[in-house]
């Protein structure tokens, strides 16, 4: 099979227009692959699939990375903590992928370096040798040696670090990314191949054959309200937390195969963290880690690890887990957090295995990916993390491929670039998110000097990207834009908050709709971005 690309020389960017994505589906119900889920393991699968020349369709109930992908830590790294748990091959195989999206994602993951103080001469020692396994493991793809600091110097580049008592810290490295859009990214890349990816649009039913093999699925563009039919060769469950519906929709009743583990994390101003350093810290009180990582000029604090009974699209905080979090900043930091300097709070939801056994932890669950072959044939891939999605992808097509229903091609993005990637994340000017698409924006701005205007006061963020996220980015909703695309919701909720009407009336202008569109857009963010306030 030829890879079957999209014409991208032209004009790339009426690409990304969903109404263009969405004309040819009626004359297009037969696809060899279709995947559920819009998130990194789902929009990873459909970009393996269509480089090995696959005819692919995702279907994205909601928006891309509206789940899980829009709420990480925001690391691309091997897991130094699965190191202390003597994972190796997964660390291993983590820190191949985050050398892998360094260079093919290369505007958008940072190298980052991470002090861990140490305030017993113990850890130090500890801590230097595991970080040297650590570089080991990376081998060629390194991002950079580990070594150890004194207090001197662990207190001059982590300014505000608490330094009764500390010994000094250890240096290491990993990446940092903004992983949304590294998710609207991957879309696009695997559009500009010939995929069809669409967001707002639900799958609701599996279709099956005389046999009781899953033929196809049934979904409903959100927009619209239009209903589909669509055959495919294979269908792909990448659904997250979400795996369990699909699976029931295979097997009315089937048991749950996943249990959702919360994490949480809060965003600070950017002045609790001064500096180019994240902080991590090994063992919180009651045995986890947590990391103090700059992000857009701002501070993410997280994470918990908290085990649910259910599971949604917009999981709340905890009490508990807030305060957690504060108690275990305030013990490493001298300038001190309360909640009211928190911006912004946001939670996500790991799918872990279902234990066994109900009392088993979640830290003790294996965090490597898994695929479900049911006896319909319906592929699921659940697990791992956002820094392994492409392996979880050639991984999952490599299945498909051995169950005998597609024809044999190989893996194509190992060094595939992803749209965007530029060769740099220098974060000077804060549109380098953009990678190659900066320069477009500055022409919008060029042309129309008022859309270079801040949307608001407080912020870095201009009313071009909002153009830009409609235009190009297949932003279809206030939440879109505000949640996904420039994250003003996870930096500054408040003030996304501020910003909701400018955005609703440019997007009504660019999207034809009316007043109470407008009103209702307005509305609805204003009453999700409650949640992301304290
Ligand atoms: C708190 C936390 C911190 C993390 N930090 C990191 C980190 O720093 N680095 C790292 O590498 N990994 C991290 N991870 C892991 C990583 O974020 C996840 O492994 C990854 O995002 C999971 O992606 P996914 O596509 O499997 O799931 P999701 O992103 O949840 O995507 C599933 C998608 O399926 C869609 N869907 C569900 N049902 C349907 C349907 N019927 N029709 C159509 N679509 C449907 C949902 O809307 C959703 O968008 C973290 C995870 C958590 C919870």
């Amino acid at each position: 099979m030829k890879p079957n690309k999209r014409n991208n020389n032209n004009n790339q960017y009426t690409l990304f227009d969903r109404k263009s994505l969405l004309k040819p589906l009626d004359n297009n119900p037969d696809w060899d692959v279709i995947i559920i889920g819009g998130g990194a393991t789902g929009l990873g699968v459909a970009l393996d699939s269509v480089t090995r020349g696959y005819k692919t369709l995702l279907l994205e109930q909601s928006d891309f990375a509206k789940g899980t992908s829009s709420r990480s830590t925001k690391l691309v790294h091997g897991g130094v903590r699965y190191l202390a748990q003597g994972n190796i091959d997964l660390v291993q195989e983590a820190l191949y992928e985050r050398g892998l999206m360094l260079k093919n994602a290369s505007h958008l993951v940072k190298n980052q370096s991470f002090i861990i103080p140490n305030y017993k001469w113990w850890d130090a020692i500890v801590y230097t040798v595991g970080l040297k396994v650590y570089d080991f493991l990376a081998g060629k793809l390194s991002f950079g040696k580990s070594i150890r600091i004194s207090k001197k110097e662990t207190s001059r580049r982590l300014s505000t670090i608490k330094t009764e008592h500390l010994k000094g810290g250890v240096v290491y490295h990993d990446g940092q990314f903004d992983d949304a859009r590294l998710a609207v990214n991957i879309a696009q890349t695997a559009i500009e191949q010939g995929a069809s990816l669409l967001n707002h649009f639900k799958v609701i039913r599996l279709q099956k054959d005389t046999d009781g093999k899953v033929s196809g699925v049934t979904a409903i563009d959100q927009d619209s309200h239009r209903e589909y039919n669509f055959n495919a060769k294979v269908v792909i469950n990448a659904t997250g937390v979400f795996t369990d519906e699909i699976l029931q929709m295979d097997t009315a009743g089937a048991k749950n195969t996943v249990r959702p583990s919360q994490g949480i994390h809060l965003v600070l101003d950017g002045s609790f963290l001064p500096g180019n350093d994240a902080i991590m810290i090994p063992k919180t009180a009651d045995g986890r880690v947590l990391f103090l990582v700059p992000w857009h000029h701002r501070v993410v604090v997280g994470t918990t690890d908290t085990l649910l009974d259910s599971h949604s699209l917009e999981p709340k905080p905890l009490e508990e887990e807030i305060d957690f979090i504060l108690e275990t900043a305030n013990a490493y930091l001298n300038k001190h957090v309360s909640r009211a300097d928190v911006l912004s709070i946001f939670a996500g939801l790991r799918p872990l295995a279902a234990p066994k056994d109900p009392s088993e932890k979640t830290k003790e669950i294996s965090r490597s990916h898994k695929i479900i072959v049911s006896s319909s044939d319906l592929i699921t891939i659940t697990g791992g993390k956002w820094t392994t999605y492409r392996r979880m992808a050639q991984d999952t097509i490599n299945k498909v491929i051995a169950l005998g229903k597609l024809p044999r091609e190989k893996c194509q993005t190992k060094h595939l670039s992803i749209h965007g990637a530029d060769g740099s994340a220098d974060d000077d000017d804060h549109l380098y998110i953009y990678g190659t698409d900066q320069r477009a924006i500055e022409e919008l701005i060029k042309g129309s000097p008022e859309l270079g205007e801040k949307l608001h006061p407080r912020l870095e963020f201009l009313k071009a990207e909002v153009v830009w996220a409609v235009k190009n980015e297949m932003a279809l909703s206030v939440e879109d834009v505000l949640a996904r695309r420039v994250r003003i919701l996870f930096l500054d909720a408040k003030a996304s908050q501020d910003v909701a009407p400018q955005v609703a009336e440019i997007l009504a202008e660019y999207l034809d709709k009316d007043e109470a569109w407008k009103q209702s857009q307005i509305e609805e963010f204003t009453q999700l971005a409650d949640q992301y306030i304290i």
